[in-house]
């Protein structure tokens, strides 16, 4: 998967690093003080994303650039890949449960804490955007099943059938060899989850998956959880999980990092120490992925996994970047 190659570019950057006080030095006091006080500026609009998934930033940067908020710039780009069938993590063509049906899982939150999810929901392309109704024009946050469904046709979404052939020949396959069996691995599932600043400083985040593929049927990850698969403080930042979904919830990984970032930590160090309190309570485990991103009010990045290969998408106005990450690998 194209997605999980790791582009090996870090020591691009850290040749930038180390000439950039070269520079600095030359300058006069003045230029000296515009570049540091431009370092501090907030950066926005920018927009990011779990993986590879560069469609997904560019729509947001679309409604960012042209003044669109956060949360529009984040619905929209979660929207693209839930449309796109060669997405199989996602919406429609994502993969089925083990008997076969397609369950997605989403949530949405804005700068005011506002939330809305839908679990396990069928027969819908969008379920973000199914999650930002629940949100708007109901007085809950989680909808479920075929209530959730039901909400959906009476908000005019259309039905789909969501099972792409290639998923189903797929399912059919695993079917052979698998005992009916779900299992924890990395290669069957992923999400996107994104968040954005637009101009305004006001930051959202959306998180979207078709969950862990063959999942017993029923079976919810923490995307569309609030505090688990995403989380937004709108004075502080936001953070969005990808990977296994039972890890996340039981640390409750994205709320745990926007509070790092609240005392102190940069989005890095606070994905960082988010994987690695996952991995402290899995001791010698190898088999599963976790994958955090984080933006915080100044629209700082940062990005932290289990498994190499992780990266994240970035849009602003210094363009469209292709952020890999650390990962946590233990000797
Ligand atoms: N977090 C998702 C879930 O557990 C899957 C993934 O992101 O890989 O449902």
């Amino acid at each position: 998967m194209s997605r999980r190659n790791f582009l090996k570019n870090s020591s691009v950057a850290a040749a930038g690093l180390i000439s950039a006080p070269l520079i600095a030095s030359c300058k006069t006091e003045t230029e000296t003080n515009t570049a540091a006080s431009e370092k501090t500026n907030p950066i926005r609009p920018i927009a990011i994303c779990t993986w590879n998934f560069e469609n997904a930033t560019a729509k947001a940067w679309e409604v960012l650039k042209v003044g669109g908020s956060s949360l529009d710039a984040v619905q929209q780009g979660a929207m693209i890949e839930e449309a796109d069938v060669n997405n199989q993590t996602v919406g429609v063509g994502g993969r089925p449960d083990r008997d076969g049906n397609v369950t997605l899982d989403a949530c949405i939150m804005d700068k005011d804490g506002n939330c809305g999810a839908v679990l396990a929901i069928q027969n819908i392309a969008s379920p973000v955007s199914v999650a930002r109704k629940v949100m708007e024009d109901t007085p809950h946050v989680m909808l479920a099943g075929k209530g959730a469904e039901k909400f959906a046709y009476e908000k005019g979404f259309e039905k789909v059938d969501l099972l792409t052939e290639k998923s189903k020949q797929e399912w059919i396959e695993w079917k052979k060899t698998s005992e009916y069996k779900p299992i924890i691995n990395i290669e069957n599932h992923d999400t996107i989850g994104i968040l954005a600043i637009d101009k305004d400083g006001d930051i959202s985040g959306a998180c979207t998956t078709s969950g862990m593929g063959y999942k017993y049927a029923g079976r919810v990850g923490d995307s569309p959880i609030i505090g688990a698969g995403l989380f937004v403080d709108n004075e502080i930042g936001a953070a969005t999980a990808t990977g296994v979904g039972e890890e996340v919830v039981r640390t409750v990984g994205s709320f745990l990092i926007v509070e790092l970032m609240r005392q102190g930590k940069s989005p890095q160090e606070a994905c960082e120490e988010g994987v690695k309190r996952i991995m402290a309570k899995n001791e010698g485990r190898n088999d599963f992925q976790i994958g955090f991103i984080a933006i915080n009010k100044k629209g700082e990045t940062g990005g932290y996994c289990i498994q190499p290969g992780f990266t994240y998408r970035t849009y602003s106005e210094d363009g469209h970047v292709n952020n890999p990450t650390e990962s946590f690998i233990k000797a």
